[in-house]
Formats: C-alpha cells, sequence, structure tokens
C-alpha cells in the first residue's frame, strides 16, 4: 500500500508531490452542504461537517437550509427559522462558511423579506430554492429579480426521476423555462438533474445556468460529458453532504479524463467567481 494511502487514514493529507490525485493539489470549495448530523444547534452540526470537510482538503462549505429534517413546502416562519441555523452556522466558522438563503415561490412576500435580511449577512451569496413548486411558475420572478438585485446566485434543485418527480420538483427544462425568462441572473442547476445525460442537454443552449455535479453516483463520463456540451467555466462541484460522501463526490473530478486546470475550476473556481460577485456587490 503506498505511503499516501496510509497518511490519510491516519488524518495527515499527502501533499502535491506524493501523487496525481493528492488532496492538496486543488483548491476545493463545496458549493452544496447541509446541517445534518447530530449536534443539537446549527454551530455544532456545521462543526461536524467541517471536521470531515477539513480531513477531505475542502477550503470553504457552502450551507443551505438549516437544520435537517429539510422542510419541502416551509411556512414563512419555517423559512425565517431555516435561514437563522444558516446563519449561526455561518457564524460559528467565519472563515470556511459561505450560505444560500432558503425561499419558497409559495410565499414571495416572506421570501423578497428573507432575501433582503439574509443577504445583509457578509457571507451569504445566494439563493436556494428546493420543492416548495416548481422553478418555471410565474409567481417567482419577483423573487428571482430580488436576488438579481443583490447579485445573488439562484441554486435551484432539479431532478429528473425515472420514476417521475414529485408533484412540484422541477426539472432540468423548468430551470431552462426560468432562465431564458432571466438572462441576465446566473442560475446553478443543482445535481445537474441527477439524471445527467438527460440534464445536460436541456441546459447546455442556456448560458446563464451552471451544472452543479453534487449528490449522484461517481459514474465514469458525467463529468467528461458536462465538459463537452457546457465548457469548462458552467460546471460547478459540490458532495451535498452529508448525504453524499466527501470522497464519492471528489472522485467524479479526480477520476474525470479532463486536463488539472480544468478540474481547479470546476472544484472552486467556477463557483467562487459567482460568489464574489454577490461578496464584491455587499461592499459597494
Ligand atoms: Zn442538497
Amino acid at each position: 500500500m503506498q505511503a499516501s494511502v496510509l497518511a490519510v487514514g491516519a488524518g495527515v493529507l499527502p501533499r502535491e508531490s506524493e501523487g496525481a490525485v493528492g488532496f492538496q493539489k486543488f483548491r476545493i470549495w463545496d458549493a452544496h452542504c447541509h446541517l445534518g448530523g447530530q449536534g443539537a444547534s446549527a454551530a455544532q452540526r456545521a462543526g461536524e461537517l467541517l471536521s470531515v470537510a477539513r480531513r477531505m482538503g475542502v477550503e470553504k462549505v457552502l450551507i443551505a437550509m438549516g437544520r435537517t429534517p429539510h422542510l419541502a413546502d416551509p411556512t414563512p416562519s419555517q423559512l425565517v427559522e431555516k435561514n437563522n441555523d444558516m446563519t449561526a452556522a455561518l457564524n460559528a466558522f467565519p472563515k470556511e462558511t459561505l450560505g444560500l438563503v432558503y425561499v419558497s415561490p409559495k410565499h414571495v412576500a416572506a421570501s423578497v423579506a428573507e432575501i433582503d435580511r439574509c443577504l445583509k449577512h457578509p457571507r451569504v451569496v445566494g439563493l436556494k430554492l428546493w420543492i416548495a413548486d416548481k422553478c418555471s411558475v410565474l409567481a417567482i420572478d419577483p423573487i428571482i429579480a430580488r436576488a438579481a438585485a443583490h447579485h445573488a446566485t439562484i441554486h435551484q434543485h432539479v431532478w429528473d426521476k425515472t420514476g417521475g418527480n414529485n408533484a412540484n420538483e422541477s426539472t432540468p427544462e423548468d430551470l431552462a423555462a426560468l432562465a431564458r425568462r432571466h438572462p441576465k441572473t446566473q442560475f446553478i442547476a443543482m445535481h445537474s438533474g441527477g439524471n445527467w445525460e438527460r440534464g445536460l442537454r436541456a441546459l447546455r443552449t442556456v448560458p446563464n445556468v451552471s451544472a452543479e455535479i453534487a449528490g449522484s453516483e461517481p459514474v465514469a463520463g458525467f463529468v467528461e460529458m458536462a465538459v463537452r456540451e457546457l465548457g469548462a467555466d458552467r460546471i460547478i462541484w459540490g458532495t451535498d453532504a452529508g448525504g453524499r460522501s466527501f470522497a464519492s463526490q471528489l472522485a467524479k473530478v479526480y477520476a474525470a479524463r479532463i486536463p488539472d486546470a480544468t478540474k481547479q475550476k470546476i472544484l472552486c473556481d467556477n463557483f467562487r467567481r459567482q460568489a464574489e460577485r454577490a461578496l464584491r456587490f455587499k461592499k459597494n
């Protein structure tokens, strides 16, 4: 067994010189994390998440939706509660966290108020939309406009389930329709639709949507197809931790047959560019 593998087991990160896939070779920001785990408070759960992220060489994690269990159709007061969890996690670990404000197209006025409240936080950089309603509904437009006014990116869950989606669960096609209505706003298609061969095709002609690759099996060919169809600048890495492991999600990129410079864009630079746009706007 190579020394580098033993070193990882002992909790010591291998150096770049030890091998082609040393953890320290790339700068890594995780654009998709949750507050699962055992801790009672949001800060404790963020600590558990980061204790693993650090071991895997991850520099920053993007947190959304508050402590599990996640609420599919939250009320306005539940949105506030979940977003308070998110900001508590950010406040506990200022150097290693960024956050998304959780909103719902079912509660437009409350969501707009949450956008204004939470984007005042120095490290909240975007919106998270899940499955309360389809993202293509016209009712969502004031939420998107408010996010755009803050230069915030919209992270939208999209899935294309073989057995059929949940009633209000968005597909990549739904997000493509929304993004075409808002061509100057940046969107992120979380999971690339899960069924990525179909999802990437739905997204490739919509330049203001990036494909995020978190939360599915590390199947060979996923990242290569994303690079081929969308280009190296529109792919964003994340884990969906703790729903998925860091190792399985890193494997998608480490094992992909693409140049190291492209891996670096996917593992950090593409998301960092969007996050920094929102952070710069706060300073102005
Ligand atoms: Zn998730």
